[in-house]
């Protein structure tokens, strides 16, 4: 490790390592400081006994940004990502979900559980289709941030004529980002339990846009072949491979600043390290209220940091069974959306004692993606919900720490949710070899998210920290501080993946378009 580098970057999740891999291929030096023994942040995996876990996201969305920008670090060769097949399981049946006619089939097998609501779903299959329209634009927009610009000019032609439909649309639809999905399921449904169903699965205030989005993001979800891990190796590999530097159980303590300006950073154990650049890719609660003084911040900004709501976390019980892969009951596929019933859920029940033992799951089998991820004739099986960071008194922690409520309460929380997965597997409980279990008291101590937020800020446009409307999104990178720049899933509404990966470019582009002007401090 140096003493001087031209940027550091705090923290080696996918928003790091998509702004580091930009940084190094334009050329600038780079450290990035990373507090846990391993990289990847969200997209870690873990082996046991053979078998491959993710602890993070099943699957990862293109979103229009992931392959291009594998594509333009020349990476797309190093890594064998394929389409991941997700399904929905309602009730008892399961609807794969592998092309467009698969969301008309869902909206079909809802209307024969619900026959008085036929009509309005009907109308919301045709804003299902407008959106979807809408989510084409934006995923096949020619981008300057990943594409190159004679490149960009041969596709502008034809993609305007395919998606000329979508852009009479557009912003009547775009404005569907500030309108909640369950108020806009209302508009054309009545049934409190269809509409819990539609919502269950979604973060609670979850925009409209979003939520029906869904149903053409399900059929552009992808798995790296050796785990979702290895999408954010291969970024670490290559930021090496250009000279930068990522060193691991190096927590950042404080973020130095000199005249208003960010200088470095100072590591735990005190060392101090200066830059042209500080880029936090960690959450935005931790940057701006414990590694910056409190007086060098703008005191509005500071409130609004410490009022807003971080959104939900997870929790994700990992089992090793005996069941042979090919024998599991699920049409080959390894992404499952499942509602054990046709009541649903609200996000208020989030709070209640007993939500996990009638919340929808997802389900993941990695090695139906990929045989070698499980010991032969074996299965890996994740299942996962969303949690509230505050259940049952912060899940019987004590002052962050766990207690020996905890450690129980954890385990009847597995219970719970292996009985839900019981329903799509039957028999599951008696083929486990052992098991594993994430709060987001785990998610939080791995990655220092907020309450171990998944994504970052709440959704709910009420109480979320961003303003509304898409149209900060280009200076997103900029903190009141001028060269300490941000980049992840706190700082582009709505958190996720896809915002990694445009946040971090973002981020990158800043400073290659500005750092000669920075004068080393
Ligand atoms: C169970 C689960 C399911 C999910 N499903 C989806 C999905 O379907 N679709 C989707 O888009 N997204 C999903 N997500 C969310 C997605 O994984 C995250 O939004 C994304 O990975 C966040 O990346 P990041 O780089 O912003 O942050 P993180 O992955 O949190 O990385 C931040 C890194 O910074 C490090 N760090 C923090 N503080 C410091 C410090 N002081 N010093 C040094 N290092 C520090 C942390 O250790 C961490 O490695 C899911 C997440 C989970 C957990």
């Amino acid at each position: 490790m140096n003493d001087f580098y031209d940027v550091v970057i705090i923290g080696a999740g996918l928003a790091g390592l998509s702004a580091g891999a930009y940084i190094c291929k334009d050329g600038h030096s780079l450290l990035i400081c990373e507090q846990s023994d391993q990289t990847g942040g969200y997209f870690r995996s873990f082996k046991q006994e053979g078998f491959v876990f993710d602890v993070g996201l099943k699957a990862v969305e293109n979103a229009g940004m992931l392959l291009p920008m594998l594509h333009q670090l020349k990476l797309d060769q190093k890594i064998n990502l394929h389409k991941s097949d997700s399904a929905m399981v309602l009730a008892d049946r399961i609807l794969p979900l592998r092309e467009a006619q698969d969301i008309r089939k869902f909206y079909n097998l809802l209307g024969e559980y619900f026959p008085d609501e036929r009509i309005g779903l009907k109308a919301l299959e045709k804003e299902t289709d407008k959106i979807s329209k809408w989510v084409n634009i934006m995923v096949t927009l020619p981008n300057p941030l990943f594409e190159e610009p004679k490149h960009i000019l041969s596709r502008l032609p034809a993609w305007l004529f395919y998606n000329f439909p979508g852009l009479i649309d557009f912003r009547r639809t775009q404005a569907l980002l500030e309108v909640p999905l369950t108020d806009f399921l209302v508009r054309y449904l009545s049934n409190r339990d269809l509409i819990r169903l539609l919502t269950g699965l979604y973060f609670a205030g979850t925009p409209a846009l979003f939520g029906l989005g869904y149903s053409k993001i399900y059929l552009d979800y992808y798995y790296p072949a050796e785990g979702m891990q290895s999408l954010t190796d291969i970024l670490g590999n290559y930021i090496i491979e250009k000279g930068g530097q990522i060193q691991t159980l190096t927590g950042v303590t404080k973020i130095s600043v000199k005249n208003g300006h960010a200088t470095g950073v100072e590591l735990e154990g005190g060392r101090k390290i200066r830059s042209k650049y500080v880029i936090t890719a960690a959450d935005m609660k931790q940057t701006f209220l414990e590694l910056i003084e409190d007086l060098v911040l703008p005191p509005d900004f500071r409130n609004r940091i410490v009022k807003a709501e971080i959104g939900e976390s997870a929790v994700c019980v990992f089992l090793g069974t005996d069941l042979p892969p090919d024998e599991l009951p699920v049409q080959g596929c390894s992404h499952l959306h499942v509602h054990p019933g046709l009541q649903g859920i609200e996000a208020a029940d989030r709070m209640k004692n007993d939500f996990f033992s009638r919340t929808p799951v997802e389900m993941s089998i990695p090695c139906l993606n990929n045989p070698a991820l499980a010991p032969p004739g074996k299965s890996g099986i994740i299942i996962s919900a969303l949690a509230k960071s505050g259940f049952s008194h912060d899940w019987e922690t004590q002052g962050s720490k766990p207690t020996t409520a905890y450690y129980a309460l954890k385990e009847e929380v597995a219970d719970q949710l292996i009985n839900i997965a019981n329903k799509v597997i039957p028999g599951l409980e008696e083929h486990i070899l052992f098991r594993e279990v994430a709060t987001p008291h785990t998610y939080s101590r791995y990655t220092l998210n907020a309450g171990g937020s998944i994504c970052g800020w709440t959704y709910d446009r009420n109480t979320t920290f961003h303003r509304k409307g898409m149209a900060g999104i280009g200076n997103s990178m900029l903190t009141p501080i001028p060269n300490l720049l941000q980049a992840g899933h706190w700082t582009v509404y709505p958190g996720g993946a896809p915002v990694c990966i445009l946040s971090g470019r973002l981020a990158a582009a800043y400073v290659h378009r500005h750092i000669s002007r920075v004068k080393e401090n």
